[in-house]
C-alpha cells in the first residue's frame, strides 16, 4: 500500500511538499516554499526570526509537523522537550526527490536534518551550490550544514563565543545528493525512480515515473512544451503513455489559459521592439532562466546590440557553464554591468583603486559575488551605457530600476517586461512604482512580452487523455476543479490530505 500525503503543492502555486511512503520507505516530492502562505504571515521587514523560524511556520502550515524530519539544533535551541524531538537521532524520511531548482519547490530543503539527501539533476545541483553560495544565514544550508546556536571557547582568554562558520569547518555536515540520469532507473528500497528531463523556465528540470509495488506515480514537477527543449517533455510524455500510471501528479499552473507563444517567436517580438528602439532597452526578466538569457542575448545581437547582464548573473551562468543540458549566449553577446554601489566610485580617476574597491566591500550579497564581479576585466558601467545608449539592452528587474537614474535614458527607449504579470498586491505596487519611474523619464508604459515556463490548458488536456493515468491529482494550481470540468478521474486533494493506492 503506498500513500500520498499532500503538505503543500496543492489549491496553490507552489509550495510541492508531497510525501509518498510505503512500509518503511519515505520520500518527499520537491520541499518548496508556499510564497502565498509565506506572504499571508510575512514580508520583506517582518521575517521568522531564525531561531522560531521551524515553530512558526510549523504552526501557519508552511512546514508538516514530522518528528525526525528537521534539524536538531534548532528545536532543541527553542525547547529542549520540544514535541519534534526525540526520534532517537534518526531521520523519519529517506530523501527528497527534487524536481527542480525554483524556490517553490526547494526553499525549505535548509530545515531538514543534514542526514536527509537529495536526488536530483547534475543542473539542479548546480544551481542548488549557487543557491548557496549567494543567500543568507541557514536558508542557505542546502548542502553544507553548520551547527547553528553554539557556543566554542575563546581562542584569546577565558570563556565562550558564538561559533562561526569558519569556528564549525571541521563539524560541518553535508547532505547527501545524488545525480539522477534519464535511462538509469534508481532504486530506493523496493521503487525505482526513471528521471525525465524536461522543459522549464529554469535549467535542470526533471519529471518523474516512481514505480512502487501498487503502480506507478507520475510527477510532472513543472513543464512546458513551447521552450527550446519541449523535445524533452514530448519525450516524458511518450514515456507516460506506454506506462500504466496509478496517479498523474499533474501541474496545472496555466490550466484556464490559452497556449501562449514560443520562445522562438518571443525572440522575432523582441528583435522587432529593440529594433525600434534608438535610445537604451531595458528588459525585467526572470534572472536565472537561461533560456531567456539567450533569448535576449541574440534579439540583441541581432540588432547590434549587447545584452548587459549584472554580476550576480554572471556569477550563476559561471556555474552552469559545463553542463551539457544547458545551451549558454556565446559571450560575445552578452556583458557585465557593474552597478554603482555606495559612493558610485568605480571607475572614477580620482580615487585610487583601494577606494574603489572599498566601495563593494560589503555592497554585494554575497562575497563569492563580489570577489567574482571584481575579477572580470570587461566590465560596463552605467556611464558608459549612458554614452552608448543603442549598443546595449540592460538587465534591469525592479531591485535594479535605480540604474534609470545613472543611464538617463534618452529618447524612444524602451523598457521590456519579459515576466508573468503580478499575481498579488505585492507585485501590483511594485509594477506600480515602475511605472512612476518609467514616466518620470519618459519611457512610456513597459512593453509586455513574455512566455511562461508551463503547459496551457489544451496540453495538460492532452497529456492526461494521452497518459490515460487511472487517477489525475492537480497540483500547483488554483484552478484545480478546472481538472475536475476536463477529466472524470480526477482526484481533489486539500492540503493534508492522503491518498491511499
Ligand atoms: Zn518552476
Amino acid at each position: 500500500m503506498v500513500k500520498l500525503t499532500f503538505y503543500g503543492g496543492v489549491n496553490e502555486i507552489g509550495g510541492n511538499k508531497i510525501l509518498l511512503e510505503e512500509t518503511s520507505t519515505k520520500m518527499f516530492l520537491d520541499f518548496g516554499l508556499s510564497f502565498g502562505c509565506h506572504k499571508d504571515f510575512y514580508d520583506k521587514y517582518l521575517q521568522a526570526r531564525s531561531f522560531a523560524l521551524i515553530d512558526e511556520y510549523i504552526a501557519f502550515g508552511l512546514l508538516p509537523e514530522i518528528k525526525g524530519l528537521y534539524r536538531e539544533d534548532h528545536l532543541k535551541h527553542i525547547d529542549s522537550n520540544h514535541s519534534l524531538l526525540g526520534s532517537g537521532g534518526d531521520k523519519s524520511v529517506d530523501a527528497v526527490l527534487v524536481s527542480h531548482a525554483h524556490m517553490d519547490h526547494v526553499g525549505l530543503i535548509p530545515y531538514l536534518r543534514p542526514e536527509i539527501g537529495l536526488l536530483g539533476s547534475e543542473t539542479t545541483l548546480a544551481i542548488i551550490n549557487y543557491l548557496q553560495d549567494t543567500m543568507d544565514g541557514d536558508a542557505q544550508e542546502f548542502l553544507d550544514w553548520y551547527e547553528s546556536f553554539k557556543h566554542v571557547p575563546k581562542k584569546r582568554g577565558e570563556g565562550l563565543k558564538r561559533a562561526t562558520r569558519a569556528d564549525l569547518e571541521d563539524e560541518k555536515k553535508t547532505r547527501e545528493y545524488t545525480k539522477l540520469t534519464q535511462g538509469q532507473g534508481y532504486e530506493l528500497d523496493s521503487w525505482t525512480i526513471e528521471t525525465y528531463a524536461v522543459d522549464h523556465s529554469l535549467p535542470g528540470a526533471n519529471a518523474y515515473i516512481i514505480k512502487t509495488s501498487s503502480g506507478n506515480i507520475a510527477y510532472t514537477g513543472d513543464l512546458r512544451l513551447h521552450g527550446y527543449h519541449s523535445e524533452r517533455t514530448e519525450e516524458y510524455i511518450r514515456a507516460l503513455e506506454t506506462t500504466d500510471i496509478k496517479v498523474l501528479l499533474c501541474e496545472g499552473t496555466r490550466v484556464n489559459e490559452p497556449p501562449g507563444m514560443k520562445e522562438e517567436e518571443l525572440k522575432a517580438k523582441l528583435i522587432s521592439t529593440i529594433d525600434g528602439a534608438k535610445g537604451t532597452v531595458l528588459v525585467n526578466y526572470p534572472a536565472r532562466d537561461t533560456s531567456r538569457i539567450r533569448t535576449l542575448a541574440e534579439a540583441a545581437s541581432a540588432c547590434d546590440r549587447k545584452l548587459l547582464i549584472n554580476p550576480k548573473q554572471a556569477y550563476y551562468l559561471s556555474k552552469l557553464s559545463d553542463l551539457s543540458d544547458v545551451t549558454l549566449p556565446s559571450d560575445n553577446k552578452m556583458g557585465i554591468l557593474l552597478p554603482l554601489k555606495s559612493w558610485g566610485l568605480w571607475g572614477d580617476s580620482h580615487y585610487s583603486k583601494d577606494q574603489q574597491l572599498k566601495d563593494y566591500s560589503n555592497a554585494f550579497n554575497s562575497k563569492d559575488v563580489r570577489n567574482f564581479a571584481l575579477q572580470l576585466s570587461d566590465l560596463v558601467l552605467p556611464q558608459d551605457v549612458a554614452r552608448a545608449q543603442s549598443e546595449y539592452v540592460v538587465t534591469c528587474s525592479f531591485y535594479e530600476i535605480s540604474l534609470l537614474h545613472d543611464i538617463q535614458p534618452g529618447p524612444n527607449s524602451v523598457y521590456i517586461s519579459s515576466k508573468s504579470s503580478p499575481y498579488d498586491m505585492e507585485g501590483v505596487l511594485e509594477a506600480k512604482r515602475v511605472n512612476h519611474w518609467l514616466e518620470h523619464f519618459n519611457l512610456g508604459k513597459p512593453v509586455e512580452l513574455h512566455c511562461s515556463g508551463h503547459l496551457s490548458g489544451e496540453e495538460i488536456k492532452d497529456l492526461v487523455e494521452r497518459t490515460q493515468p487511472e487517477k489525475v491529482v492537480p497540483i500547483h494550481t488554483n484552478n484545480a476543479k478546472a481538472f475536475k470540468e476536463m477529466f472524470d478521474n480526477t482526484v481533489l486533494m486539500n492540503p493534508l490530505d492522503s491518498l491511499t493506492i
